[in-house]
């Protein structure tokens, strides 16, 4: 049996805990805040609760397999997933609105058709045949494996397939980008561009630069679903806190790690914030990288030949609406509004001109679980923003943001009791990363530049888990992290990924 120590009660680090346990080890988790789940927050005022983090859930099945191999109750025991119908409601810059079925390919076909004219559906349906060929490429060195030492492999090769495009006196051209296979694969329909980007935007990622082997994110999205969990996302955090405490992880909150010890060579401990040493065979960090370096005598904790740490350009702004009033019967889960100003959103968010849009893309949370407002006569609304990470937000980007909310809910300001808003500062605060930057999740070529480090590090016994490392941010990725690092410990560096 091993003593490892765990830095940060994430849902990376909880996650490779619980299973670290499960394996015979005695693991200790210091964190640093009050509470577990660190970006999976909530907030509980006059008996209205919202999440903080994420609001819904893809991939479920990486948390299935994670409460199947630590304990006898299954997930589904543990917090009730219902697949949200329709997954998602767009309402476009001209007004036109899409309701998008939930994990039916053929069914967005359908939907886009009759919302947007007939082709829609058929250009949007030839663009996921070739996002599945991408992810059926990608899924196990970036979701399942340990990053393979010769990464310089997925950052050079383009997993989606190329489609030569003949323009009138110019060269052939191939989409290198997602904002390329929006210009030349989807007929020329702005709407299905907003579409095809909104995936990057909400991953805090700029669509003209992020590689068109991103077209997994609507992939994965729209093959497997999306998931509410009843209560939030935060019954999510505590379901695997409780998997952890049942299996003996030992949790220390408000109890910082200022230091990784080394010793002959190797991770041999933690110093805690009051000087305390606290002995370990290995430590797990669910940090961000500068603060992981920060920890560490020698700075970076990476080996040479890895991946580089970054810091993520990203963060989110987050309005909470407690309403009066019932939320009307068929009001979709999830309405996105996008922007009425592509190029500026894109200045704002990437470019020089960095601050809030000024018709930022918004999306809108209104779930329906009476567990989340006082009664039916109540309900409540978060709405979510990408934002540069680091901004600081005024009462007026506040204002804007409700503004365009008003788009998806008509009566909102009649129906306003109160609102509470949680910026890059509240997110830095929550997880400790750099201007609450939110990592995204990790993605092929573009020479690495959205691959994350290694799970393992350069130096022995120390290894990384969560959004900023292998195989990214995101819930399900954190997740996998968890199983990786787990794999690694347990298993040694021959580990070669879950089954
Ligand atoms: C507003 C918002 C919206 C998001 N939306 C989505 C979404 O739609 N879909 C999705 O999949 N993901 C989303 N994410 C990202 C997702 O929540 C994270 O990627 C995921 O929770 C993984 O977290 P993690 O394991 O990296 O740990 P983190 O949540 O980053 O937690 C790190 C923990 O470490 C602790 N810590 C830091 N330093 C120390 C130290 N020195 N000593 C002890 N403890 C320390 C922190 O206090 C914190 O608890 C969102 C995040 C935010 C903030």
């Amino acid at each position: 049996m091993a003593r490892i120590v765990v830095i940060g009660a994430g849902m990376g680090a909880m996650t490779a805990a619980a299973r670290l346990a499960v394996a015979g080890h005695r693991v200790v988790v210091y964190e640093r805040g009050g509470t577990y789940g660190g970006a999976l927050g909530g907030v509980e005022r006059d008996g209205f609760a919202f999440d903080t983090g994420p609001g819904l859930l893809q991939l479920p099945a990486v948390y299935r397999d994670l409460f199947v191999k630590t304990g006898k109750e299954p997930l589904e025991k543990c917090v009730e997933l219902s697949q949200v119908e329709p997954a998602v409601r767009h309402v476009f810059a001209d007004g036109t609105t899409a309701d998008l079925p939930n994990a039916s390919r053929a069914g967005v076909g359908t939907a886009l058709d009759a919302a947007l004219g007939a082709g829609a559906g058929a250009h949007w349906s030839a663009f996921m045949n070739r996002a599945r060929e991408a992810w059926d490429r990608t899924r196990r060195p970036l979701l399942e494996e340990p990053l393979w030492p010769n990464w310089e492999v997925l950052a050079a090769r383009e997993p989606y397939p190329a489609v030569p495009h003949k323009r009138l006196l110019r060269r052939e051209r191939r989409a290198a980008t997602l904002g390329e296979i929006g210009e030349l694969e989807l007929g020329g329909d702005p709407r299905l561009v907003a579409l095809l980007e909104q995936f990057a935007l909400a991953h805090g990622l700029d669509p003209r630069t992020t590689p068109a082997s991103a077209a997994v994110l609507p992939y994965m999205e729209q093959t497997f679903g999306v998931w509410s969990v009843r209560g939030g996302l935060r019954a999510l955090a505590r379901a695997v806190y409780e998997r952890c405490l049942a299996r003996r992880v030992e949790f220390v909150f408000d109890t910082a790690v200022a230091r990784v010890v080394e010793k002959d060579g190797r991770a041999a401990g933690v110093e805690l914030a009051d000087g305390t040493v606290e002995d370990a065979d290995f430590v797990v960090a669910g940090v961000a990288p500068t603060a992981l370096a920060g920890l560490l005598p020698g700075g970076a904790p990476r080996a040479a030949e890895d991946v580089p740490a970054r810091s993520g350009t990203a963060s989110r702004l987050t309005v909470l609406l407690a309403l009066s009033g019932a939320r009307p019967q068929g009001t979709p889960h999830r309405t996105v509004v996008h922007t009425a100003d592509r190029q500026d959103e894109l200045d704002r968010l990437f470019g020089e001109r960095r601050g809030l849009p000024a018709s930022p893309t918004v999306t809108v949370l209104r779930p329906d679980d009476e567990g989340l407002t006082p009664d039916a006569a109540h309900e409540a609304v978060t709405l979510t923003v990408t934002v540069p990470a680091g901004l600081e937000v005024t009462a007026a980007d506040v204002d804007r943001v409700i503004a365009r909310a008003e788009t998806a809910v008509p009566d909102l300001r009649d129906r306003l009791l109160w609102h509470e808003v949680r910026t890059p500062a509240d997110i830095a605060e929550a997880t400790g990363a750099d201007g609450g930057a939110v990592p995204a999740p990790a993605l092929a070529a573009a020479d690495g530049a959205l691959l994350h480090p290694s799970n393992s590090t350069r130096l022995p016994g120390l290894f990384a888990v969560g959004g900023w490392s292998h195989p990214g941010g995101g819930l399900p990725h954190a997740g996998m992290s968890g199983t990786l690092v787990a794999g690694l410990i347990v298993e040694g560096p021959e580990f070669r990924g879950s089954q």
